[in-house]
Parts: structure tokens; C-alpha cells; sequence
């Protein structure tokens, strides 16, 4: 993978006309946004590998695809130690110029509207990224040091246990007849 800076601007139309392949590495901490939703547990080495390839669809949509993969820590909800996360986001813009033709544009697409040639390809994928957070970060089950952790999963099962199986219930019927 390469390891070289993502570049900061990018010219969509331009670049689907080349067909060209966008790749690189952007640092969090170029990220601010980001940066205050993650609490890295080495912030200088987190970084976001992105790959973009450019081309229009037959439709003729100015097309990205590709992945934005990144390792980093969010604080656990419970515990408020860290929990390592490991994003790998399929990233599918379709880039348009005029807000009122994207309800014309295939579900499957992202719609990026622009407001000039030229737009900040450490936004969109920092925005990708954020998007791509647990809402509520925590440790999987049996690694949060959290006491008395009782996760709502586990909470449903015990209920459901306690209430008797219906067919029990029916064949208990039966026997005393
Ligand atoms: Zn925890």
C-alpha cells in the first residue's frame, strides 16, 4: 500500500476525464473534526489509508469508488479506557454540480454536491470517517474493566429465560391430563 501523502485538493471532473487513481495516506491529526471524536492511543501514527479510482458511470456520473481504511481508538462508553477500531469504509461518490439533479442519481451512489471544480478530499473522507464511528464505542463483551457490566444483550436473554417456553408450558398441560 502506498505510503505516500493523499493529495488535499481534488477536481473530480477533471480527474474522472484521466480516469485517474487517487491514493495515498492522510495523518488524523490534519483531521480536526475527527480528531475530537477519537481518542487515539498513538495519535501520531494514526493515519488513513485512501484509495479512490475515478471514472464516469455509463450514465455518465462523475464517479469515485474505493476504500478509506484507518486504525484508531475511541474511548470506551463504560470504562473510559481505550478501544482499538479498525475502519475499512467502501467509499461510492457520485459528484455533481447542481444540488436539484441529485435526486436523480442512483441510490447505490453518495451524492457530493459541489459548489466549485474543486473540492477537499481530506473533508469528504474525514466526514466518511466520522460517519463511520460506533455511535456509543465499547469494549466487546468480557474485555471492558468496567464492574458489574452487564450488557442490555445479556439483560434480554435472562428476561426471556424467565418466562417460561410456551410449548413447556403446553406439555406440562397435557401430562396433567
Ligand atoms: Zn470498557
Amino acid at each position: 500500500m502506498s505510503e505516500h501523502p493523499l493529495q488535499k485538493i481534488i477536481e473530480p471532473f477533471k480527474l474522472v476525464s484521466t480516469r485517474a487513481l487517487v491514493d495515498g495516506v492522510v495523518a488524523f491529526s490534519a483531521l480536526s473534526r475527527l480528531r475530537e471524536e477519537l481518542s487515539g492511543v498513538s495519535p501520531e501514527v494514526d493515519v488513513a489509508h485512501v484509495e479512490l479510482a475515478f471514472q464516469r458511470d455509463p450514465q455518465g456520473y462523475v464517479l469515485a469508488s474505493g476504500s478509506i481504511r484507518a486504525d484508531g481508538g475511541v474511548v470506551c462508553q463504560r470504562c473510559l479506557d481505550i478501544v482499538p477500531i479498525s475502519l475499512d469504509v467502501p467509499v461510492s461518490w457520485a459528484f455533481i454540480v447542481n444540488e436539484e439533479t441529485s435526486c436523480d442519481v442512483p441510490r447505490a451512489y453518495d451524492v457530493i454536491a459541489l459548489e466549485e471544480e474543486s473540492v477537499s478530499l481530506y473533508d469528504l473522507v474525514e466526514d466518511e470517517l466520522i460517519l463511520a464511528l460506533p455511535p456509543i464505542p465499547m469494549h466487546a463483551e468480557g474485555q471492558c474493566s468496567a464492574p458489574g457490566y452487564v450488557s442490555p444483550n445479556e439483560e434480554q436473554i435472562e428476561r426471556s429465560e424467565e418466562k417460561k417456553n410456551p410449548f413447556e408450558v403446553l406439555s406440562e398441560i397435557r401430562k396433567k391430563r
